[in-house]
């Protein structure tokens, strides 16, 4: 049976940083991992085009100046390829495989009051011991397949976009249906319309999408950025609100002006230059764009504008165009020739918003009445977002208390990051975190650099167990819908509010009130005796 200080589960991004922080500080610790490799969600989602939307110079670590400055990355926005290299390189650079455990997923951990320690069931039948429990799980890491009607009767090819197989999938000649507009099919459609003899797209709700303007990176740009890293990751933690902040290949100080105070001709043209930039820049455009409805129409009706400048024919582009929900609340997508694929003449958009996807069949798939026939079907049908990963592991606290029954109402967390009643088990990126408005990559550096801190305060007072108090956690529960309720955030259904999976409660799953303030709470609460926290 394994002992150790330390499990982490997960060997992601955050897991794997988890990994090599706290063994650095000298605890026993194994990383267990469901996928054969490391990656986590560079692992799965394999995807045709898949890759991130935040810069790559902005996407990835921070923690050691050296490997900023020694990793080049090709292009603007990596592709899925180039950050699973970038995560292997990681991971044999700091030495990091000789403690995970792949191929092994955790499927049950149960707290021992009496030991006081966690004991973890896997998926090979082993047991392993541990004093904490880091969750590395990921927040978009538990795919939602719909249960359609008639599934098991269609004899195609199904994929998951989110557990993509690991081998090339040739759509050469076939007639390919994607289920979902999200930002993983918005990637993947035009990529697979070059391939397809025939593409058939099912979209219930279109998203909103901007050009990324991808391309190779410039190598003098390469220098100059990293000639200034440090400012870099500086700014992005002191004043980005989403944790990145270049413009057009610049480092530019994020805006704090208001669209209020600005002027139409201001507005247009500052819309103009974000969307020149690419990639997820609108967001930063002004800084009440998500409290501010007039400000929030003024960018959709911008982005519509553009959507309809991309579309050939009016009729299609007008399907495409989105309406009733605010822009920025749902995750804004960046696209290569999203828009423009509907031009092709092997693509069909078809529009299931008022008449669902009635049945599958053996050959395909029936909305009103109409049989699509398709040899292979994409389900980019997203994620139980947040909490889905870590419902689906039996977890249980202080006298059996499961996790999944006390979070039937919502999560509930202090700081996203511990439950009162889970004493010494840690979420990185976790629900009611920023996890999901705030680059993830720097929030978990800076979870667990905050959890090795307090491991060592442990130890040298000779304390433990930690957990929060019932008390800090509704105070927090209280304060993410505050915040969130005084945005246009809860008018959109997404996945931020856990809407996009049928019979979850609908209830904020981030925290909105910025990094800064979220940092400022961690670091006040260590520095007043773990306030909020319960020490054994
Ligand atoms: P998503 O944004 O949740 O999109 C899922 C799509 O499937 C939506 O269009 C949804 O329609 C549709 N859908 C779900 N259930 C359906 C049903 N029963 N019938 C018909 N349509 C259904 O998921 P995602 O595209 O995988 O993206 C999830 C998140 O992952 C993103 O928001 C982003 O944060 C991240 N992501 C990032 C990147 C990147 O960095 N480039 C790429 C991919 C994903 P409705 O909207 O009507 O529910």
């Amino acid at each position: 049976m394994g002992d150790f200080d330390v499990v982490v589960v997960g060997a992601g991004f955050a897991g794997l940083y988890a990994l090599h922080h706290l063994r650095q500080r000298g605890h026993s610790i194994r990383c267990f991992e469901a996928a054969s490799g490391v990656g986590g969600t560079w692992y799965w989602n394999r995807y045709p085009g898949a890759r991130v939307d935040v810069e790559s110079h902005e996407y990835s670590y921070s923690f050691s100046e050296e490997l900023q400055q020694e990793w080049v990355w090709s292009e603007k926005y990596a592709a899925q390829a180039e950050l699973l290299r970038y995560l292997n390189h990681v991971t044999d650079r700091f030495d990091l495989r000789r403690d995970i455990q792949f191929d092994t997923r955790i499927t049950a951990a149960h707290y021992d009051e009496a030991t006081g320690r966690w004991r973890l069931t896997t998926s090979r039948g082993e047991t392993v011991l541990a004093t904490y429990c880091v969750m590395a799980t990921g927040f978009l890491s538990a795919p939602n397949k719909p249960p359609f009607k008639g599934l098991e009767k269609f004899t195609g090819r199904q994929f998951l976009t989110g557990q993509w197989p690991q081998e090339k999938v040739d759509f050469t000649g076939r007639r390919v249906g994607v289920i979902g507009t999200g930002s993983s099919a918005i990637q993947s459609i035009p990529v697979i319309a070059e391939e397809a003899a025939q593409l058939t797209v099912f979209q219930r709700t279109p998203a909103f999408s901007i050009p990324a303007r991808n391309g190779p990176l410039d190598p003098v740009q390469d220098r100059k950025i990293k000639a200034r890293y440090r400012e870099l990751r500086e700014m992005e933690h002191e004043l980005a609100p989403g944790g990145f902040l270049l413009t057009l290949g610049e480092i530019e100080t994020p805006t704090q002006k208001s669209f209020a105070k600005s002027t139409p001709e201001q507005r247009r043209a500052e819309f103009e230059r974000r969307y020149r930039s690419g990639g997820l820049n609108l967001y930063l455009a002004y800084t009440d764009l998500l409290v501010n409805q007039e400000a929030n129409d003024d960018l959709a009706d911008f982005v519509r504008d553009k959507i309809r400048e991309r579309v050939k024919d009016p009729v299609v582009a007008e399907k495409l165009v989105p309406r009733g929900w605010p822009i920025l609340t749902k995750r804004l997508c960046a696209d290569t020739n999203y828009y423009e694929t509907y031009n092709r003449d092997n693509v069909t958009l078809v529009d299931i918003k008022n008449t669902p996807i009635e049945e599958f069949t053996a050959t395909g798939l029936r909305v009103g009445g109409v049989d699509y026939p398709l040899d292979d079907v994409v389900f980019a049908t997203g994620f139980d977002a947040m909490t889905g990963a870590l419902d689906r592991i039996d977890i249980r606290g202080r006298g059996g208390k499961r996790l999944k029954e006390y979070w039937e109402a919502g999560p509930r967390t202090f700081l996203g990051f511990m439950t009162a009643g889970f004493p010494n088990l840690f979420y990185i990126d976790g629900p009611s975190s920023l996890g999901a408005v705030f680059q993830p990559v720097l929030l978990s550096q800076f979870q667990v650099n905050w959890l090795g801190d307090c491991f060592d305060w442990l130890r040298a007072e000779g304390r433990g167990p930690i957990e929060p108090t019932v008390e800090a956690e509704d105070a927090w529960i209280r304060l993410c819908a505050e915040i969130a309720d005084a945005t246009l955030f809860p008018q959109a259904n997404s996945w931020y509010m856990g809407a996009n999976i049928p019979g979850k409660p609908r209830v904020i799953l981030t925290y909105l009130g910025g990094f800064p303030d979220y940092r400022r709470r961690f670091l006040e609460a260590a520095a007043d005796g773990y306030f909020g926290f319960m020490v054994g």
